[in-house]
């Protein structure tokens, strides 16, 4: 067991909460469950803090703090949204001036719901936390890569559920830009992906031993080689993630003479991608009354 686990410091930010899971937390802190007999201690700073405890949802107000925080914090770090309405926006997700949960900003590790979140689900989201903060401190200290360093990798079925999570907090934007959350990518079920595993080639794009975006493709025998579901956390985009997936995808299929992938007709960032990427449109077609599956396609070099 390392530092890190048997002392670990946590910083609580309150994005937008009613103060209900604020309570909660300060609960923990009381002689009652008083969490300091384990070493755990509530900071201030961002610099000192290894586990990100936040509450609420977030806001066009609030997200560059939430964002700021986590961006201040030393790796390795964990983050732990309490309550539902970090987890999801909750009951306020469909108001007018709420972008949804904390995922929406950075990338979330320990989901602990609730309204409002009791202190023991809290101490067991600390826990949980602790078990991710220490797998992750071996994996850096293990591997010759630098912090915030992402590595491609083959996915492995153990993936899975982690896969499908980021792939549907990465699909939540492109659901937005259609008002339309009937996308195959945010309605696919672990069944259907475990399907999908038999008979694709996944790829995972991994930073300090999280998941942050995957890409997966089929050869489909008569020389094509179809490649979708590009999933980037929204916290790493604009980091070239999608352009380094996608030319890493393409080298698991040497034999065929094309690639092909498709998009919404309004996913305006993934249609420059993939032509910047060297892909052509050449084709069209309806989904559903609000989308238009536009297909692209390139040679093989
Ligand atoms: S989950 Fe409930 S108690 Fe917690 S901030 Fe949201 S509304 Fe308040």
């Amino acid at each position: 067991m390392s530092g890190l686990q048997k002392s670990p410091w946590v910083i609580h930010y309150d994005a937008s909460s009613c103060n209900g899971c604020d309570i909660e937390v300060l609960a923990c802190l009381t002689p009652g469950f008083d969490v300091e007999r384990f070493g755990i201690i509530n900071t201030g700073n961002p610099k000192h803090a290894d586990i990100f405890l936040v509450t609420g949802s977030v806001n066009e107000q609030n997200q560059s703090v939430v964002r700021t925080i986590y961006e201040q914090m030393p790796e390795p770090k964990v983050v732990v949204a309490l309550g539902i309405c970090a987890c999801s926006g909750g009951i306020f997700r469909e108001c007018y001036n709420v972008s949804g949960g904390i995922d929406t900003v950075i990338p979330v590790d320990v989901y602990m719901p609730g309204c409002a979140v009791r202190p023991e689900a809290i101490i067991d989201g600390v826990v949980q936390a602790l078990g991710i903060l220490e797998a992750r401190r071996a994996s850096m200290a293990a591997s010759s890569t630098a912090a915030g360093v992402m590595m491609i990798q083959r996915a492995t079925a153990a993936d899975l559920p982690e896969l499908l999570a980021v792939q549907k907090v990465s699909y939540a934007s492109e659901a937005e830009i259609y008002g339309d959350t009937s996308l195959p990518a945010m309605r696919q079920s672990l069944a259907e992906m475990t399907a999908d595993f038999g008979r694709m080639v996944f790829l995972k794009g991994v930073v300090n031993g999280k998941i942050v975006a995957s890409i997966r493709g089929y050869d489909d025998g008569r020389g094509s080689a179809h490649i979708l579901r590009l999933s980037v956390l929204p916290y790493f985009r604009g980091r070239g993630i999608g352009r380094r997936l996608i030319a890493s995808i393409e080298k698991e299929f040497p034999k065929v003479s094309r690639y092909e992938i498709f998009t919404g007709h309004r996913s305006t960032v993934n249609i420059n991608l993939y032509a910047k990427q060297g892909y052509k449109r050449f084709k069209a077609e309806p989904f559903n009354e609000q989308i238009e599956w536009v297909y692209m396609e390139k040679k093989s070099s």
